[in-house]
Order: C-alpha cells, then sequence, then structure tokens
C-alpha cells in the first residue's frame, strides 16, 4: 500500500492511497479540524480520471466542515472517495481502505455516503475503529434518516416564524419533492403538525401509497412545480434551483433535505430577489450528521442528548435568518458567514487539554 500527500491550499491534509493487491485507489480529504476531528462519508464512484475526484472530495470535504460548524457537532469537515465501479467491491478493498483511514490516526472519521452501505463500512471497522454510522447493535448510531427529518421538521418551523410571522403548521401548505428515507418522514411529522402536505415522487408507486396511509395529496413530478404552496421541500436530489425552475416557483419558502440544491450560488441570490425565503441546505439537513456526532462522545450514543441538538436545528436557522436580515446578504451567504464564524471563534478558543 502506498500513500502520498497532495498538497493543497486551504486544505488540513489531502492523501492518497494506492494498493495493487486489492485494487484500491481512493482519497482522502480532511478540510479543517479545528473544531474537532473531520468526519465524512465515504463515496464510491466510476470516476473518469483521480482529477475528477479529487474536485468531488475537495468540494465535500468542505462542505462538511461548514455543516458541522453551524451545526456545532464539535467535528471538524472531511471526505473519502473510492475511485472505482461500485460492482467491483471486494472484502479486500474495504479492508484497505480501513488501514488507509487508519493511517490518519483519528483525523478523519468516515460514514457512509454514495454507493457504500452499512455492510461496507462493517468491513471497513475490521481494520480501523474510526467507523460511525453502523448499526445500534454494534454501538452505532443506526439510520441516520428519521433524524435528518426531525431536524428538517424544526427548521421548518423556524422557516414558517421568518416567512409568516407564526411557526404553526396550521394549514401551511408543504410541497415535498422526493419521499424516500427523509422526505417521507418529513411528511407524515408535518401532517402530524396540521399542515396540508402535498407530495411527488419519481416513484409513483410510493406516492400512491403514501397518500392512502396518510391522507396526503399526489402530484404527478413532471407538474409538481405549478402547485401553489406555502413551503417547497425538496428532498429528491440536488441542482433543483435553477434558471428553468426558479420563474416557476410558486412558493413563498424553501425547506429540504437534498444536498446542494443550488445550481450555483447565484441561484440563491435570484431566490432572494423573488422573495422566497431559502433555508440553506447544509444547515436544515444536519440532524443526520448531528445524531453521528453523539457517538463519539465518551459515553457513547445517547439518542435523549441527539435530539435535543437535533431540535436546535430551529436556533441554527434563526441565526442564519438573523445575519441574513441583518446584514442584507442571501441565506445561503449568511449560513456560510456563520460558520466561519464558528470557525474563527474554535481558532480563538484555547485548546482543550
Ligand atoms: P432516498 O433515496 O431514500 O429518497 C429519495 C427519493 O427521491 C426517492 O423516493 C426517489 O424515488 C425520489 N427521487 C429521486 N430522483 C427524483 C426526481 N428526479 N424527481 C422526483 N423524485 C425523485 O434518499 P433520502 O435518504 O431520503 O435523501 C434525500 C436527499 O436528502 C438526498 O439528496 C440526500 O443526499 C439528502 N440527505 C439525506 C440525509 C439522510 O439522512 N438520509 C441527510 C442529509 C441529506
Amino acid at each position: 500500500m502506498q500513500i502520498s500527500e497532495i498538497r493543497v491550499d486551504g486544505y488540513e491534509r489531502v492523501v492518497r492511497c494506492t494498493d495493487p493487491t486489492s485494487r484500491l485507489h481512493a482519497l482522502i480529504s480532511v478540510h479543517d479540524t479545528t473544531l474537532g476531528p473531520s468526519l465524512g462519508g465515504m463515496r464510491m464512484l466510476s470516476y473518469r480520471n483521480e482529477e475528477e475526484a479529487l474536485f468531488d472530495v475537495l468540494r465535500l470535504s468542505k462542505g462538511m466542515t461548514y455543516k458541522s460548524a453551524v451545526a456545532d457537532t464539535g467535528l471538524g469537515g472531511g471526505k473519502s472517495v473510492v475511485i472505482g465501479d461500485p460492482k467491483l467491491k471486494s472484502p479486500a478493498l474495504f479492508e484497505a481502505m480501513g488501514r488507509f483511514v487508519e493511517s490518519l490516526g483519528g483525523k478523519y472519521i468516515t460514514a457512509e455516503d454514495m454507493n457504500i452501505g452499512v455492510g461496507d463500512l462493517v468491513t471497513v471497522r475490521r481494520t480501523t475503529k474510526w467507523v460511525t454510522g453502523l448499526a445500534r447493535d454494534m454501538g452505532g448510531s443506526g439510520n441516520p434518516s428519521p433524524y435528518t427529518a426531525r431536524g428538517a421538521f424544526h427548521g421548518v418551523r423556524a422557516v414558517l416564524e421568518e416567512a409568516f410571522g407564526s411557526p404553526s403548521f396550521k394549514g401551511r401548505r408543504m410541497l415535498i419533492q422526493g419521499v424516500g428515507a427523509v422526505g417521507g418522514r418529513l411528511a407524515e411529522l408535518l401532517t402530524e403538525a396540521g399542515a396540508h402536505v402535498i407530495i411527488c415522487d419519481i416513484n409513483e408507486a410510493r406516492v400512491q401509497e403514501l397518500c392512502e396511509r396518510f391522507g396526503f395529496e399526489g402530484v404527478s413530478d413532471a407538474k409538481h412545480l405549478e402547485v401553489p404552496c406555502d413551503v417547497y421541500s425538496p428532498c429528491a436530489r440536488g441542482a433543483t434551483i435553477n434558471d428553468a425552475t426558479i420563474p416557476q416557483l410558486k412558493c413563498k419558502a424553501i425547506a429540504g433535505v437534498a444536498n446542494n440544491q443550488l445550481l450555483e450560488p447565484r441561484h440563491g441570490d435570484a431566490l432572494r430577489q423573488k422573495g422566497i425565503l431559502y433555508a440553506p441546505d447544509y444547515v436544515i439537513n444536519a440532524g443526520g450528521i448531528i445524531n453521528v456526532s453523539f457517538e463519539l462522545l465518551p459515553g457513547g450514543y445517547d439518542e435523549d442528548k441527539a435530539v435535543a441538538k437535533i431540535d436546535r436545528i430551529y436556533d441554527n436557522l434563526r441565526r442564519v435568518f438573523a445575519i441574513a436580515r441583518e446584514q442584507r446578504l442571501s441565506t445561503h451567504v449568511a449560513a456560510d458567514r456563520l460558520a466561519e464564524q464558528c470557525i474563527a471563534a474554535g481558532r480563538k478558543a484555547p485548546i482543550k487539554a
């Protein structure tokens, strides 16, 4: 196994691993550990080349620093990518990946991400202890999705307060795109709180099933942007807020869990100009990472404590909206400012023994 450094300005450590025996070719990026060891998922993709993989791992690890800073997880940001076809997974590959993670001595802690499942992480765990997100019976915090949904629910509360002057869900029209693990649960929570929930998904059978079970209103995914609503919640995939969709939006606010909803940062400014309040994705969808961060406490995972912090996503968004209001910024810029303030405060704080 060969491990080599890649020097990248603004990043604490970026390392490459090549291992001919297991055929592992992977990168780990530790963006910033000011606030704690870096944590971020491991993804596996058939990148065209290492350059493309490097671009992805750098972008994602920096995003994790910002996400964890605002969520106050006590963690920094990192990420890892395995370069290769997920069909070619093998135990040897993940054991080698574990040794690679271990070589950073805990500066990088891994978790699930695209094309990496709990089963793969169990194999990684054979050769490193720096793994989170395993099942409860393995000492982990289990499936993060219900916690992400819970955090988003409290985030929507802050959004309603900011956009409508009241956090009440009663009678509010909420449109959710993507009712998978997170969106489906969020729809239930919003309905329980008194909102009128409208759902769409490319999986129409799932929409029908959920509408019958929970009384949601269903719309076709192709036409969902024609539906007037108070809050639109993208919970399917990224880049759905773009030049084509913004003119069609018939909502007062956007609050969903999908990662990287804005195709480009300027689309956040376009929403502001249109008078649409945007809940920055990495602030409102932090429930999962907050939950996982509680695995790393000395006493181990504690659900009550985790949930109490997840509910504070409400306060985190209130802070973002206050910065946006006071400094006349778009909310996505305000979130970055808040993250940078948290990191700067961490730099000044005395080093913990
Ligand atoms: P999921 O795969 O369980 O659900 C996604 C749903 O979106 C599915 O029902 C799918 O059919 C639907 N979908 C996919 N493409 C679509 C399209 N083009 N139009 C309409 N519907 C479409 O995923 P999830 O775990 O619920 O996560 C949803 C999003 O939130 C993802 O972007 C994910 O990265 C992000 N996220 C998830 C978590 C978590 O804890 N699971 C945490 C943070 C962010």
